[in-house]
C-alpha cells in the first residue's frame, strides 16, 4: 500500500478492512503518518490485538458494513483475498470514499530448493532494517514474523507473499517455538524462500540459534542477516552512550525475565553488581523491583544513575530517569509497559 501522495492523514481516521497479517503492514504505515486507524476484519492476528490494545487503533472484530465508512478519510482494503479487497473498494466506491489498490497477488515462481534467511529487524523504527534485510524481505515467498518486528517494512515484501504473524500476545497465548521451527522447515522444504523476521537482533534473546538448528537438522540451509539489536539501540535513541572511555570499560546485557532468587536464575547478581560495567537488562519491567533490590544488596551504590527507556525507535518512545533505589517505582508510576529496557551506571548521566 502506498498513501495517495499529498494526502495528509495526520489526526484524520482511515478504515484498514482485514486484521490478518495483511494489514500489519498498511497499519503501521498509517499510524506512522499520524492516522486514526480503525480496523474491521474477522479472525485479527496476534500483533494486529497487541496494537489495539497498546494504540489508539480500533479493532472492531466484524466483517464490514457500509455505516463503518462514515467519516473516513481513506479506505484501506488489506485482507489479503483478491475477493474481500474488491468488494471493500465496491463499498467505498459506492460511498464516495478514497481508497487505495490493494496489492494483488502474483504467482509463484517454481523455485526447486528453498532457504531460511534469519532477518533483524532493528528495535522498531523502519529506518533501522539493515539493507540486506529489507533486500530479503523483498524476495521472500514466506515471511514469519513476531510482534517487535519493525512491520511497516513488510510493504516491502512481493505481491503474494505469504505473511504469517506467530506473535506472542502479552501474557497470553503464542505460537509454540515448536510449531514456528515446524512451520520454518514445512514452507522451505516446500522450495520456498522463508524470512524469519525478528524485531533487534535473532541472536539476542531472540531464540535464533534454536531456529537455525532446526533447519540445519533438515537440511536447509540458513542465513543470517543481523540486526541493530534494542539492547544497544534503546540506549542510544535515548542519548547515553553505553560506554565512555573515562566512566566504564564495558557493558553487560542481562535477561530480566527470571527474578534474582529464582530457581531457573543462572545470573550472579552480586558479580553483576561489583562489574563496574554499565548494565541493560532486557525484559524486566516487571522484576525491575526485585532486580534492583538485589544489586544494591549486593554492593551496588544505590546512588548509581539509572534509565528505563519504552517502545525506543518509534513515535511512543518514552524515557524515564532516576537512581538505581528509584528507578523500579519510577518505572511502575510512569506506567511503562514492555518492550523496555533498563540502563544503570554512571553513563546515564551523560545523557545528551
Ligand atoms: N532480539 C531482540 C530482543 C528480544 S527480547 C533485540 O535484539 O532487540 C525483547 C526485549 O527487548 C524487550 O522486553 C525489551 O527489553 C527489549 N526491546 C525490544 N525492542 C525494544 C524497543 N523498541 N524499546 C525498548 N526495548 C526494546
Amino acid at each position: 500500500m502506498s498513501i495517495p501522495s499529498g494526502l495528509d492523514l495526520a489526526g484524520r481516521r482511515v478504515l484498514v478492512c482485514g486484521a490478518g497479517p495483511a494489514a500489519l503492514a498498511p497499519v503501521r504505515v498509517l499510524l506512522e503518518a499520524g492516522a486514526e486507524v480503525t480496523i474491521v476484519g474477522t479472525d485479527p492476528a496476534n500483533s494486529i490485538r497487541d496494537l489495539a490494545d497498546r494504540t489508539l487503533v480500533t479493532l472492531t472484530e466484524r466483517e464490514l458494513q457500509p455505516d463503518d465508512l462514515a467519516e473516513v478519510a481513506l479506505v484501506v482494503p488489506a485482507s489479503g483475498e483478491s475477493g474481500a479487497d474488491q468488494r471493500t473498494l465496491e463499498l467505498a466506491r459506492l460511498g464516495g470514499r478514497l481508497a487505495v489498490q490493494p496489492s494483488l497477488p502474483a504467482d509463484q515462481p517454481r523455485v526447486t530448493s528453498g532457504s531460511v534467511i534469519l532477518v533483524g529487524g532493528g528495535p522498531g523504527d523502519p529506518g533501522l532494517i539493515t539493507v540486506a534485510g529489507l533486500d530479503a524481505i523483498r524476495t521472500a515467498d514466506v515471511i514469519v514474523c513476531d510482534r517487535l518486528a519493525p512491520h511497516s517494512a513488510l510493504q516491502a515484501a512481493k505481491p503474494g507473499a505469504e505473511i504469517v504473524d506467530v506473535a506472542k500476545i502479552p501474557k497470553g497465548a503464542a505460537t509454540s517455538q515448536q510449531r514456528i521451527n515446524a512451520l520454518l522447515v514445512d514452507r522451505a522444504q516446500a522450495g520456498r524462500t522463508v524470512v524469519r523476521f525478528k524485531g533487534g537482533d535473532n541472536f539476542v534473546f531472540g531464540r535464533g540459534g534454536e531456529e537455525w538448528q532446526a533447519c540445519a537438522e533438515a537440511g536447509i540451509p540458513v542465513t543470517v542477516i543481523p540486526g541493530v539489536s534494542a539492547a544497544t539501540a534503546a540506549p542510544a535513541l535515548a542519548g547515553v552512550p553505553l560506554t565512555h572511555r573515562h566512566l566504564t570499560q564495558g557493558f553487560t546485557v542481562v535477561s530480566g525475565h527470571v527474578p534474582p532468587g529464582d530457581p531457573d536464575s543462572t545470573l550472579d547478581w552480586p558479580a553483576l553488581a561489583r562489574a563496574n560495567t554499565t548494565l541493560v537488562i532486557m525484559m524486566g519491567v516487571a522484576t525491575l523491583a526485585a532486580i534492583t533490590a538485589e544489586l544494591i544488596k549486593d554492593g551496588l551504590s544505590p546512588n548509581t544513575p539509572a534509565m528505563t527507556v519504552a517502545d525506543a525507535g518509534l513515535p511512543s518512545q518514552k524515557a524515564i530517569f532516576a537512581n538505581v533505589a528509584d528507578i523500579a517505582a519510577v518505572t511502575r508510576e510512569a506506567g511503562i509497559r514492555p518492550p523496555a529496557i533498563t540502563v544503570i551506571g554512571s553513563v546515564v548521566n551523560w545523557r545528551s
